[in-house]
């Protein structure tokens, strides 16, 4: 295919361009995506760790912050202050306790309602108070309730005093005992400074456990109307959220602060929570407990817990990748151990199957290709029309060019310019805000001053022309009638000197003889001279009337009139016999003919006989009739010269000749429609040629 024009070359060459971008870019993403699948996924599953980390990191510092404000309200603590002394008082009557059943006496309780706000603002599961470490009350999102405070008892609630001095009792209202949510138990690990941990619950649920101790100062007192006729009692004082450091301070003359209970506000992570997770990151979460023996995740990864276990004590914070086969499926997986506040928690694995890994890949290159595709049409159709306003200026601006007639094809050299036609030079309407308007300005400054010169040109031509026609006109008008009026004189000198010849020649002495013949001579050479003047200018006023004329019949004339003269210098004539009809006239063509036999036979060369030749050739409605001779030649630079009047190569002596004869052949031959021209070389002859039209 030859690509042509501006236009189709940029187009292929952008969409050349657009297809290897294409391609590079899909074979580099097939290339990188597979080389770097796995690595891909490790980094991801390695991102999401840590992001799951920071998460956990930030929810514990969180729940901790809002677990110790709730436990340190002075409200709360006062209320477990309450039920601390009541507790002491009970167990310091162990003795008797069927008697005190009915001694449990709370003023207040813990405004469960209030941490019930809390529960649900905060985001804990549980809340519970643990009162020398023995659970006393709790609130889940479910219920609220109290344990069998010390087994046996009942738990009651005092409502007032009758008047016999009875105090009179109420059970808990609307509260619940029995069976204890699985999330809270029954005793608490004692504690000496708020602490946070996780632990697993069979259920396949993880729990945040924030504990936070509770301290007192304490003092026995005796209390003579409380109960019934036990005196002793417990005054409690200072309360404080215990830490280790609190725990050992004592102001001079008081007891050391003790534990006196706890707060216990629990988080449930369960499947729902790693399902949330998984949906976010696309991934397999996991929550392992650090000794690797319990776990919560979502897809059974197998992993051996001695292994998990042996990972965690060895690799405290470095983050494992390993890939694990599960059931013939592969699967990409990080192991990372969290660690809060220097102890370790839990470990956290995130996974990723091999196979949809490998998935989004495909996935990946598709959309790519897709894109790609969508590109290459879309950046095809845009450059198109791009394509478009770039080019169209350049297409008219060229358009205009060859409109003008300058040649648009490649120029070379030698070739001769071609003339342009004033009238087609027209300046170029174009719009463009670039380098083309520029060169539009340019061109058209070129072309009104080219025009200019023109015009000026034209007209100086135009005036020359007539000049020049004007003058021929004269001149050859004078010299017809210079021809005519010579001829009739001209007649009578050679008239006159034919008869002084004949009849008184004998007469004259040598000299007078001699003298004679030149006149005679002369006078000849300057008839024929004259009737080849008169003859050529008669051919420039008339027109010619054709028609039919047998070629064949002209040159049987011919070679008989030329038979003596050949013979005489030992030539030979050729004249071919199937020579054709042509349109013409009878006298010019004799004429014609007779000229160029007649140069053939003078122009001859001494060293060989001469030889002339007459044949012809048709090509299309003409004929062309060629006269060769392996005469003297002529130079190459003569060869058009020898067609105008006058024009002779050699002197009278060498050859005489008037050098008129070929310039009224070539108007002859036009006039009759046709055309002359010759080749030839020098020392071996020349052909002359007449095209004619056929019959
Ligand atoms: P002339 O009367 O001199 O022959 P022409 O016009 O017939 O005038 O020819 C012009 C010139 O062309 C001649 O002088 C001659 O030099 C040359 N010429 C013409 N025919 C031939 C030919 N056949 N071979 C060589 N030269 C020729």
């Amino acid at each position: 295919m030859r690509v042509s024009g501006i236009k189709s070359k940029l187009l292929l060459a952008f969409v050349t361009i657009l297809f290897i971008m294409t391609g590079l870019n899909v074979g580099l993403a097939i290339y990188l995506t597979n080389q770097q699948s796995e690595r891909e996924a490790f980094t991801s599953l390695t991102r999401q760790t840590i992001l799951l980390q920071n998460d956990l990191q930030k929810a514990t510092l969180d729940l901790r912050a809002i677990a110790q404000k709730t436990a340190g309200g002075t409200d709360n603590l006062s209320d477990l202050a309450t039920i601390y002394a009541q507790t002491q008082q009970i167990i310091t009557n162990s003795r008797q306790p069927a008697e005190y059943e009915r001694v449990l006496v709370f003023n207040k309780v813990i405004s469960l309602n209030r941490l019930q706000v809390v529960l649900r603002s905060a985001g804990f599961s549980s809340i519970a108070v643990y009162v020398d470490n023995e659970l006393s009350h709790y609130v889940t999102t479910a219920e609220a309730g109290m344990s069998v405070f010390r087994a046996g008892h009942k738990a009651l609630i005092k409502t007032g005093q009758n008047q016999a001095g009875e105090l009179e009792f109420d059970n808990w209202p609307n509260w619940a005992e029995g069976d204890l949510p699985s999330s809270i138990t029954s005793q608490v690990t004692p504690v000496n400074r708020p602490t946070i941990s996780f632990y697993f619950t069979p259920e396949q649920r993880m729990v945040l456990q924030i504990v936070i101790p509770i301290q007192a100062v304490t003092q026995t007192v005796m209390r003579n109307n409380i109960t019934l006729g036990n005196p002793a009692g417990l005054l409690v004082n200072q309360l404080s959220i215990a830490t280790s450091e609190t725990l050992n301070q004592s102001a001079p003359g008081q007891n050391k602060p003790v534990i006196i209970g706890a707060f216990v506000f629990q988080k449930v992570f369960d499947q729902a929570f790693l399902e949330e997770v998984a949906s976010k990151t696309g991934l397999l979460p996991a929550l392992y407990s650090p000794d690797g023996l319990r776990q919560i995740q979502i897809v059974d990864l197998k992993i051996n817990p001695a292994d998990l276990g042996q990972w965690a004590r060895e690799n405290q914070a470095v983050i494992d990748q390993r890939i694990l086969a599960v059931d013939r499926e592969s699967y990409y997986q990080t192991l990372s151990l969290w660690q809060f506040e220097e102890k370790p928690q839990l470990i956290i694995g995130f996974a990723q199957s091999a196979a949809s890994t490998s998935q989004k890949v495909r996935e990946t290159v598709t959309g790519l290709v897709g894109v790609a595709g969508l590109v290459l049409v879309v950046g095809g159709v845009v450059g198109y029309l791009l394509f478009d306003r770039l080019v169209n200026p350049i297409r008219a601006l060229t358009a205009a060019v060859s409109r003008i007639g300058l040649s648009v094809q490649q120029e070379s050299p030698d070739r001769p310019v071609t003339p342009v036609a004033s009238d087609k030079l027209v300046e170029i309407d174009l719009r463009a805000d670039d380098e083309v308007q520029q060169l539009t300005a340019a061109f058209n400054a070129m072309i009104r001053q080219l025009r200019q010169s023109f015009e000026t040109l034209e007209e100086r031509v135009a005036h020359r022309t007539a000049e020049l026609e004007a003058v021929n006109k004269d001149l050859e008008a004078f010299s017809y009638s210079v021809s005519h009026d010579l001829r009739a004189p001209l007649r009578a000198v050679s008239g006159f000197a034919a008869i002084l010849a004949r009849r008184h020649r004998a007469n004259l002495n040598d000299e007078g003889q001699h003298y004679l013949d030149n006149i005679v001579q002369a006078g000849e050479q300057m008839g024929r001279l004259i009737d080849d003047l008169l003859t050529y200018s008669r051919l420039g006023r008339s027109s010619v009337h054709r028609g039919p004329v047998a070629l064949r019949e002209i040159f049987t004339l011919l070679a008989e009139e030329f038979a003596g003269r050949v013979k005489e210098i030992g030539g030979r004539l050729e004249i071919a016999d199937d020579l054709p009809v042509v349109m013409g006239d009878k006298t010019l063509l004799t004429q014609i003919f007779t000229n160029l036999l007649d140069n053939a036979l003078t122009y001859r060369r001494a060293d060989v006989p001469a030889q002339v030749t007459v044949t012809h050739q048709t090509e299309d409605k003409m004929v062309i009739v060629r006269v060769s001779d392996n005469g003297i030649g002529i130079a190459p630079e003569y060869q058009e010269k020898i067609f105008n009047i006058f024009q002779r190569l050699h002197s009278q002596e060498e050859y005489p000749g008037t050098g008129i004869g070929l310039a009224t052949v070539k108007r002859s031959v036009e006039m009759l429609g046709g055309r002359l021209w010759v080749e030839s070389k020098v020392g071996q002859g020349s052909a002359f040629f007449v095209k004619l039209p056929k019959e």
